[in-house]
């Protein structure tokens, strides 16, 4: 008799959390630990690893005998059974990030290059890059899950477009038009969204956090009690219009003041006619200009992390292209930040920097692809 939907979602379910407790295991677990771990008696834990075994998802990493023969007393992941590519699009760069079943990374990639300002032509560097992954790891390509492109804007999910994404050129774009041409299975998602998965990842599933992107433009992202906290119209976390200056400058989304107007990659560079790079080099030589720019910067950024704080309540990450450089001056953001504490209270949320300041909006993005994949093994 074939299986009810209620049977198959609680099947489902029950791999879903054996595979992600071995996954999630730096070393091998033994059938006793996982069936105590999940409550589930011993013949289900022995039926589902089994189940796992077969479909080459998971190893096991001793037997011993039994009266039905041999069966695995300890199992790990097989962490290159399953991969993942994560393309990031930025108006300057493609950069990319394969993980394995473990999250770990094995294979990283960024190129800049402008990109090109038509659908069609960045589905053409899309499938370049897919296949160029491909060649350069020799990747089975039956291995891979997919690519998740982190795309720089808003995306719809009503109709599936590319509602509007100015740095990649794109507004009201299926998505289709994008991932259609590839050689594997391909979504696309929000970078901003990409760049806070990459964060959680490394977090206890159940806990809040505001992830604030700078990149070129200034995004976020929101996670409440494990998920991603998307809102209405996905347009959730849009921290880059916090209001920071009231009657400031005009913003791309029409209004002023915004975040995005004085924090920006952009606003640096535009202000002080110089990269990154050269900016910051010029700020550790105390050069008296940019410290001006760079003052300015400060205060409105912590005036923006503590709206944020006072709308959450939660640890807020700084993430994006940004967050490698301020690293000698964070103390001093810290610091700005503190001076807008709500009563003044002893438990203020923490801020803190990305642990992956070039790569987490593609390693992100991969590992969207790996979180799906386990949760419904
Ligand atoms: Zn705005």
């Amino acid at each position: 008799m074939p299986d009810t939907r209620d049977q198959r979602s609680r099947q489902s379910k029950s791999h879903g959390s054996l595979f992600r407790l071995i996954a999630a295991s730096p070393s091998p677990m033994t059938m006793k630990q996982l069936s105590m771990s999940l409550g589930v008696s011993l013949p289900t834990v022995y039926q589902n690893v089994s189940e796992l075994i077969e479909r080459g998802l998971v190893r096991s990493c001793g037997e011993q005998s039994s009266s039905g023969g041999r069966r695995p007393n300890s199992v790990g992941i097989n962490a290159g059974a399953r991969i993942s590519l994560g393309i990031s699009l930025a108006g300057d760069s493609i950069s990319s990030v394969a993980v394995d079943l473990q999250g770990h990374t094995i294979y990283s990639s960024c190129i800049a290059r402008e990109l090109p300002r038509s659908a069609d032509a960045l589905a053409d560097l899309l499938q370049e890059e897919t296949e160029r992954f491909l060649k350069a790891t020799s990747f089975s390509r039956g291995l891979l899950l997919g690519v998740m492109i982190a795309i720089p804007g808003f995306i719809d999910r009503e109709s599936d477009t590319i509602f509007n994404s100015p740095l990649a050129g794109l507004s009201d774009i299926p998505i289709t038009l994008l991932t259609d041409g590839l050689p594997v299975p391909a979504y696309a998602e929000a970078a901003a969204v990409c760049g806070g998965c990459a964060e959680y990842h490394t977090r206890p599933s159940d806990c809040n956090m505001a992830y604030l992107s700078i990149e070129h433009e200034v995004s976020g992202s929101v996670f409440l009690d494990g998920r991603p906290y998307i809102g209405n119209n996905n347009r959730s976390a849009e921290f880059g219009h916090i209001c920071v200056e009231e009657n400031g400058k005009t913003c791309a989304c029409g209004n002023r003041g915004c975040l995005e107007t004085y924090c920006s990659a952009t606003r640096i560079e535009r202000d002080s006619g110089l990269s990154l790079d050269q900016f910051f080099d010029a700020l550790g030589r105390r050069s008296a200009e940019e410290r001006e720019i760079w003052n300015d910067y400060v205060e409105h950024l912590a005036r923006g992390i503590a709206t944020i704080i006072t709308c959450f309540d939660c640890e807020v990450v700084i993430g994006g292209r940004i967050c490698q450089f301020l690293g000698p001056h964070f103390d001093n953001i810290l610091l700005h930040i503190g001076e807008r504490k709500l009563f003044n209270s002893h438990d203020y949320p923490s801020v803190i920097l990305s642990k992956h300041a070039q790569y987490g909006i593609p390693l992100g993005a991969a590992l969207m692809l790996i979180e799906d994949f386990i949760s419904h093994a």
